[in-house]
């Protein structure tokens, strides 16, 4: 019986493109452009000799025209906002080894990935020392944000600073306030890698001031929060800016080796770290 079936399918194909004239699917592929239907209009031809061989009832090859549109739509979506959020990198949660930072809270870690803390508009505060997984975890946290549908941009705190600067300078403060309150999650990598000045940090403390309940944040920190003084050169207004953001906030606090040294740590090229029970989140 095999034997005959791949004559009964050409035959049928061959009779679902007869069916079909040239100029109909001219036609056709004219709509679906008119319409943006573009992977349909890509998938037309092999969709209608499919659906004939199969002999599929009408609503299910309508169907899965309009399937794979929606399909490729939302794929184009989501590249399209993962490279508006400018990324230093992309790499999913999934890439992400739990068992080499044994501090960090892997069940929290999935909760925030329900994006449940974006609709509470809470922050999440990111501190420990370099290499780590602070940018890994932000950015991943950032593309789980992006799938769920919410726009995101990615910026360093240096990066930030620097245009709201430039453009304040330029009496153009409010237009870029705008452009980083827009997203519905702002992710601030990297606050006190670099010392920020006092108009520097008034600056920022604006930007917070603005989001404050509306906005969440992920930021990330290689100082502890009693540092931040130092960090915006003014303990005034560092409290100003650390009380608004953990008004809401979970804050994870991550303990452990760069993940840039596993291969030395692991050839015992370099000395491990040592769990001293510091808190790098500790009291302002
Ligand atoms: P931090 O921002 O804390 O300095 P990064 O997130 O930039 O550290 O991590 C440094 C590099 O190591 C990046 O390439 C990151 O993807 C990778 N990395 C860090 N931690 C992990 C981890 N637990 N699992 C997989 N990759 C990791
Ligand atoms: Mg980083």
């Amino acid at each position: 019986m095999s034997k005959t079936k791949p004559n009964t399918v050409s035959a049928t194909s061959s009779a679902a493109a007869a069916m079909t004239t040239p100029a109909q699917l001219e036609r056709l592929g004219e709509h679906l452009r008119k319409l943006r239907l573009l992977k349909s209009g890509e998938r037309l031809e092999a969709l209608l000799q499919h659906a004939a061989a199969n002999e599929l009832p009408y609503a299910e090859f309508l169907e899965q025209v309009l399937g794979e549109e929606v399909a490729a739509k939302a794929t184009k979506n989501i590249a399209m906002r993962t490279a508006m959020a400018r990324f230093p990198f992309v790499k999913p949660l999934e890439t992400f080894e739990f068992g080499y930072q044994p501090s960090i809270d892997r069940k929290l870690v999935q909760q925030l990935a329900n994006c449940h803390f974006i609709e509470h508009g809470d922050n999440v505060i990111v501190l420990g020392p370099p290499g780590v997984g602070k940018t890994h975890l932000g950015v991943s946290l950032g593309l789980k944000a992006i799938e769920a549908g919410y726009r995101v941009l990615f910026t360093t705190a240096s990066a930030l600073i620097e245009k709201l600067t430039k453009a304040h300078a330029e009496g153009r403060l409010e237009e870029k306030l705008k452009l980083y309150t827009a997203p519905r999650l702002l992710i601030v990598d990297e606050i006190g890698y670099l010392p920020i000045d006092r108009g520097g940090a008034n600056l920022f403390f604006q930007l917070i001031s603005r989001r404050y309940e509306r906005g969440p944040m992920i930021l990330t920190s290689n100082q502890s929060f009693g540092a931040w003084g130092e960090v915006f050169g003014d303990r005034v207004i560092a409290t100003a800016i650390l009380d608004r953001l953990l008004h809401h906030a979970v804050t994870m606090n991550i303990r452990g080796n760069s993940y840039r040294l596993k291969d030395k740590l692991k050839a015992g090229l370099v000395r491990p770290h040592e769990d001293n029970g510091s808190q790098p989140g500790g009291e302002i």
